[in-house]
């Protein structure tokens, strides 16, 4: 079977050259055990952050299938949003963020999103979210955010972190809720980011933020599958999947998404 190697750890955002596509022998099957094989494969921002953490130089990529239930626990169990609230998602034309946004409209809320470009934010606006605006073309992001939502946010879903958390933290309302899914403006950053900090918007409006795994609803798996394909047949979740043709082509597929090249989710057809 064919594998990708990583051969050099990352240094900054990921090249071609630090992946080597090898030839390995798969171990006999034994009793009870079946092969399967992929169809499609998976690149995930958590590929970044894990790679310097997990594994050596040398080591098969990780990787995993294609399913994601991030939206569905981490706006219902950390942000706990409730109708008529509003939901302040980053990233959202993504994989997870299209999600946050589609189930908060569910919810009755209204969604403020941003993306980093006007197709995505179209996009944003085809799919129900009550405000878009691209992130990278705004001249001032403080004043876009005001602009979306005057009143401030109560619940905001925070998959970039670094500079947008901070100053999107000082628009919470009080006794707001944040989110802390992914941090994607920081996975690439050889030295880390300095503030600004927040903690005295957090005190004065007693705001709450708490970070998740996905895993650790594992047990309730079935619950969110199910809630999530329901909502999907009856078309008030949309979805849109950024298809990368060939095993061959997953680092760059890999690469492109973690410099925004995708819109939704990002799957390699193997
Ligand atoms: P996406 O499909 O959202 O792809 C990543 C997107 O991030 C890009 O398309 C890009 O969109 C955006 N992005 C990249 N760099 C920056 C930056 N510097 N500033 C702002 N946006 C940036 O990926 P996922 O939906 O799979 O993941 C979204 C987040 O959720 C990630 O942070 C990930 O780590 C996290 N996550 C957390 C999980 C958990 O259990 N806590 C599980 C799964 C994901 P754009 O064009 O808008 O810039």
């Amino acid at each position: 079977a064919k594998a990708w190697v990583l051969k050099k750890h990352f240094e900054g955002f990921p090249k071609t050259s630090d992946f080597d596509l090898k030839e390995v022998k798969l171990p006999n099957l034994k009793d009870g055990e079946l092969l399967l094989e992929s169809v499609f494969l998976s690149v995930d921002p958590y590929m970044r952050v894990y790679s310097r953490r997990v594994m050596k130089e040398g080591d098969i990529m990780i990787g995993t299938q294609v399913a994601s239930l991030t939206a569905y626990f981490g706006l219902l169990e950390v942000c706990k949003m409730k109708p008529g609230e509003t939901v302040l998602v980053n990233a959202a034309a993504g994989a997870v963020g299209s999600v946050v946004g589609q189930l908060a409209k569910i919810g009755g809320c209204k969604v403020v999103g941003c993306a980093g470009s006007d197709d995505k934010v179209a996009y944003l606006k085809k799919i129900g979210f009550d405000e878009a605006f691209n992130y990278k073309t705004v001249k001032s992001l403080d004043e876009a955010l005001r602009k979306a939502s005057p009143d401030g946010y109560d619940c905001f879903f925070d998959n970039v972190g670094g500079e947008f958390a901070s100053i999107a933290i000082n628009q919470m309302k009080k006794y707001g809720r944040i989110a802390v899914c992914g941090a994607i403006s920081l996975y690439n950053d050889s030295v880390p980011q300095k503030g600004p900090y927040v903690q005295v918007s957090m005190i004065l409006k007693e705001l709450r933020m708490e970070g998740f795994l996905v895993s650790r609803w594992s047990n309730r798996r079935e619950e969110g599958v199910k809630a999530l394909l329901k909502w999907v047949m009856e078309g008030k979740v949309k979805y849109h999947e950024q298809v990368t043709e060939g095993f061959e082509n997953m680092p760059m597929a890999f690469i492109g998404m973690l410099k925004g090249e995708n819109l939704g989710k990002a799957v390699v057809k193997v």
